[in-house]
C-alpha cells in the first residue's frame, strides 16, 4: 500500500494507491491526482521495485483521485522502457469516462462551479500549474477486464466487478494474500470498515448490493483507497454493510 498525501487543499486524507509485483510483473492500481506521477514513482521505487518495471496499471474507476496521474505515469515509466509498454487495465464502462470522452459521471454544474472557485482561490501561478496539468492529463485505456476476470500475475488477482460508487467500479481480489483491494466500494476510518460513502456513491442501493458480490471470496485483509488498511472478520462486517 503506498501513502500518498493529497497535493491539492480540500482533498481530504491520504490516498493508498496499491503495488503488488513478483518475478515477472509489478502492477499499481489506481494512480491519484493530477501532478502526482514523480511522487507515486518515487513511491514505487521506495518499496524496492523499479518504475520501469511496472506492466500493468489497473484503474478502479474514473474518479479523478484515481486517474489524475495515470498518464504522466504510463509516459514516465513507457519511456523509461523501452520494448515493454505498461498496459492501462479498467472496466469497460469506465474506459470512455477515463479517457475523457465522457464527463465523469458525478459532475454536476454545481461541482463544476465550485471547482472553478477553488482554482480562483490559488495563487496565479499554481492555477497555471494546475490546468497544465489537466491539459496533459489524457490517459489511454489499453485493455478492459469484466467480472471474475482472473489475471495470472502476483498470485492471482480477480476482477470484481462492484457498481455503485461509479457504474464501471471494479475491486481486486488478491488470492495469495487474501486481500482484497477495494477502490471506493469500501472506506476505512482508524482501522474500522465503513460502508460507501453516501457524499461520493453514484448509486447508493447498488453500492450496498455490490458488496454481496464479495462473499465468495474468503477476505482476511481489505485495503480501501481513503482510510487504508483493515483486517479481522471482514466477511461478516462486509455482510452487515450491505443492508
Ligand atoms: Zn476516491
Amino acid at each position: 500500500m503506498l501513502e500518498l498525501e493529497p497535493n491539492v487543499p480540500n482533498v481530504g486524507g491520504l490516498m493508498y494507491p496499491v503495488l503488488v509485483w513478483d518475478d515477472r510483473e509489478a502492477v499499481l492500481v489506481d494512480a491519484g491526482l493530477p501532478g502526482q506521477g514523480d511522487r507515486i514513482l518515487e513511491l514505487v521505487s521506495k518499496e524496492g521495485v523499479q518504475p520501469e518495471r511496472l506492466t500493468k496499471i489497473i484503474i478502479t474507476h474514473h474518479d479523478m483521485d484515481h486517474i489524475g496521474s495515470l498518464a504522466q505515469i504510463t509516459a514516465l515509466a513507457g519511456s523509461r522502457q523501452q520494448e515493454l509498454k505498461v498496459e492501462v487495465l479498467s472496466h469497460e464502462i469506465e474506459k470512455p469516462y477515463i479517457q475523457g470522452e465522457l464527463m465523469p459521471i458525478k459532475f454536476t454544474p454545481e461541482m463544476l462551479e465550485q471547482l472553478k472557485k477553488q482554482l480562483a482561490e490559488l495563487p496565479q501561478e499554481h492555477q497555471k500549474e494546475f490546468q497544465a496539468m489537466f491539459a496533459a492529463n489524457k490517459p489511454k485505456v489499453t485493455g478492459t477486464v469484466s467480472h471474475k476476470l482472473e489475471l495470472q500475475c502476483c498470485g492471482g488477482m480477480t476482477v470484481i466487478h462492484t457498481p455503485g460508487h461509479t457504474p464501471g467500479h471494479i475491486c481486486i481480489y488478491l488470492k495469495k494474500f487474501k486481500t482484497l483491494i477495494a477502490g471506493d466500494a469500501l472506506n476505512a476510518d482508524s482501522g474500522e470498515l465503513m460502508g460507501p460513502n453516501p457524499q461520493h456513491t453514484y448509486d447508493m442501493a447498488k453500492a450496498k448490493q455490490s458488496l454481496t458480490a464479495l462473499a465468495d471470496f474468503d477476505i482476511q485483509r481489505i485495503l480501501c483507497y481513503h482510510g487504508g488498511v483493515v483486517a479481522g472478520d471482514l466477511n461478516s462486517k462486509i455482510k452487515e454493510l450491505s443492508f
